[in-house]
C-alpha cells in the first residue's frame, strides 16, 4: 500500500531496511542464542545517523518526528525485534529531555544521544509496574546536590546506556505530584548496575537493575521542576507508544513474509501447502491485520507529530492493536511452519517469543485498554455536557 512517503522518509525507510538486512540478519540468531548485546550494530546505526532522527536540529539531530522514527524501527524489527528494542529504548530515554529539558541540559546531552551514546528510561521498580505511583526511589535535595536511593528493575539498556532518565520521589507526601525526573550518567558516584535478566524473547537486548546508593547528582540534573515526574512520564509514553506499535508491525511483517515463503515451498499431499485454502485463509488474515496495524501506527504517529494536544487515546491504540496483531501473526506463522516452526533452525520461533514483550512493556495491553476506555468516558462526558 502507498502511504505517500516523502523522498526523505523513503530514504530513511530504505536505509534502515538495508542495515537490517545486511548487518542485523546475519547475526540475529547468534545474538539471541548467546543473549549478546548488539554493541557493534548500534555503532552501524550511529554511523548511518539513525540516532539523530527525532533529536531537534539545534542539538545535532535531524528534527524529524515520531513517524520517521517509526519507519526506521519497523524496518529493523522486521529482521530483529531485540535490536529494534535496543535502538528504540535510547529514543525513549531521550524523550524527557527533548520534551522538558532545559537549554543547558539539551545542549549537553542530546548531541551525545544523536551521535549514538545510548539512552535509557527508568520508571519500573519491584513495587511499581502498571501502578507507576508505587515507586519508592527517593531523591533528597542536600545543598546543591540531589541524593538518590532506590532500585529500578527491568530497565532496557541498563549498563549499556550512558544517559538515564530516572523518576524518583522528591516529596512522598504529595503522592503523584511528589515525583520528579533526573538525568543520571553512567559513572555517577553511587550509581551501579545489578542483576541482568534472562528473558523469553528480545534476548539480545539488555534488561537490568539500576541501583542508587547515595547517588549524588548536581541539582541541575533535575528535569524541569520538582513534582512534574508523572506528567513527564505520561507525555513521554504518549510520544513513544506508536514506536512499540512500529516494532510490532515490523515483527509481524517479518513473520508473514517467512510464512508465505515457507508455505510456497513446503510440499505435503503432493502440493505446496500454500495451495490449501486453510493456509491461504490464515495468510490472508495475517496480511490484512498487519496492514491495518501499519495504517494505524502511521496515522497515529503523524497525528501526534502534528502537535495535536489530546493524543493519549490514539497513542494507546497504536500500541495495543499492533502488539496483539504481532502476537497472533507470529503464532500463526509458527503454525504454518508446523514442527519446523517450533525449531530454532527457523526464524519464526524467535519471532513468536519476541512478540510477547510488545503486549507487556511501555504499559501492558490491559493498561492501554484502561487508557482508551477512560479517554472515551471523558470524551463522551464532554459531549453530553455540551448538548
Ligand atoms: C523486557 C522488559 C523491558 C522493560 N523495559 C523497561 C524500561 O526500559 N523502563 C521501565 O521503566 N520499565 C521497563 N519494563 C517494565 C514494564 O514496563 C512493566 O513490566 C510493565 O509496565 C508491567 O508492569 P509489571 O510487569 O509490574 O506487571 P503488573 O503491573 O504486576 O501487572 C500484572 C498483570 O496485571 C495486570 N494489571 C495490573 N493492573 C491492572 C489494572 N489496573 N487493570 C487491568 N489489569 C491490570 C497487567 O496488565 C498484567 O497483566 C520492562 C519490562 C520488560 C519485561
Amino acid at each position: 500500500m502507498d502511504y505517500f512517503l516523502t523522498e526523505d522518509q523513503l530514504m530513511i525507510q530504505d536505509l534502515a531496511r538495508q542495515i537490517a538486512e545486511e548487518k542485523v540478519l546475519p547475526v540475529r540468531a547468534e545474538l539471541d542464542e548467546k543473549e549478546e548485546f548488539p554493541r557493534d550494530l548500534m555503532k552501524h546505526f550511529a554511523e548511518a545517523d539513525l540516532f539523530r532522527l527525532n533529536i531537534p536540529e539545534a542539538y545535532d539531530g535531524m528534527g524529524l518526528g515520531g513517524f520517521e522514527q517509526a519507519l526506521a524501527v519497523e524496518q529493523v524489527s522486521r529482521v530483529c525485534c531485540g535490536v529494534a528494542c535496543t535502538y528504540a529504548a535510547s529514543g525513549l530515554g531521550a524523550y524527557p529531555l527533548v520534551l522538558f529539558g532545559s537549554e543547558d541540559q539539551k545542549k549537553k546531552y542530546l548531541p551525545q544521544i544523536a551521535a549514538g551514546k545510548l539512552g535509557a528510561f527508568a520508571l519500573t521498580e519491584s513495587t511499581a509496574g502498571s501502578d507507576a505511583g508505587g515507586i519508592q526511589t527517593r531523591a533528597v535535595l542536600e545543598g546543591d546536590e540531589y541524593v538518590l536511593n532506590g532500585t529500578k528493575q527491568w530497565i532496557t539498556n541498563a549498563g549499556e546506556a550512558e544517559i538515564y532518565s530516572v523518576i524518583a520521589l522528591t516529596d512522598p507526601s504529595r503522592g503523584p505530584r511528589g515525583a520528579s525526573f533526573f538525568i543520571v550518567e553512567k559513572g555517577d558516584p553511587g550509581f551501579s548496575f545489578g542483576k541482568r535478566e534472562k528473558k523469553m524473547g528480545i534476548r539480545c537486548s539488555a534488561t537490568g537493575e539500576l541501583i542508587f546508593n547515595n547517588c549524588r547528582l548536581p541539582a541541575d540534573r533535575l528535569i524541569s521542576k520538582e513534582g512534574l515526574g508523572f506528567i513527564i512520564a505520561m507525555r513521554t509514553f504518549d510520544k513513544s507508544r506508536p514506536g512499540v506499535g512500529a516494532q510490532a508491525v515490523g515483527l509481524a511483517q517479518g513473520a508473514l513474509e517467512a510464512a508465505v515463503e515457507y508455505a510456497r515451498t513446503r510440499v505435503q499431499f503432493g502440493h505446496p501447502i500454500i495451495s490449501f485454502q486453510a493456509i491461504q485463509h490464515m495468510l490472508a488474515d495475517m496480511a490484512a491485520s498487519v496492514e491495518a496495524a501499519r495504517a494505524l501506527v502511521y496515522a497515529a504517529a503523524r497525528f501526534i507529530d502534528s502537535g495535536a494536544k489530546e493524543v493519549s487515546k490514539v497513542s494507546a491504540m497504536a500500541k495495543v492493536f499492533p502488539s496483539d496483531v504481532a502476537m497472533k501473526v507470529t503464532t500463526d506463522a509458527v503454525q504454518i511452519f508446523g514442527g519446523s516452526g517450533y525449531m530454532r533452525d527457523y526464524p519464526v520461533e524467535k519471532m513468536m517469543r519476541d512478540a510477547k514483550i510488545l503486549q507487556i512493556y511501555e504499559g501492558t495491553n490491559q493498561i492501554q485498554r484502561n487508557v482508551i476506555g477512560q479517554e472515551l468516558h471523558k470524551e463522551f462526558g464532554r459531549r453530553s455536557r455540551k448538548k
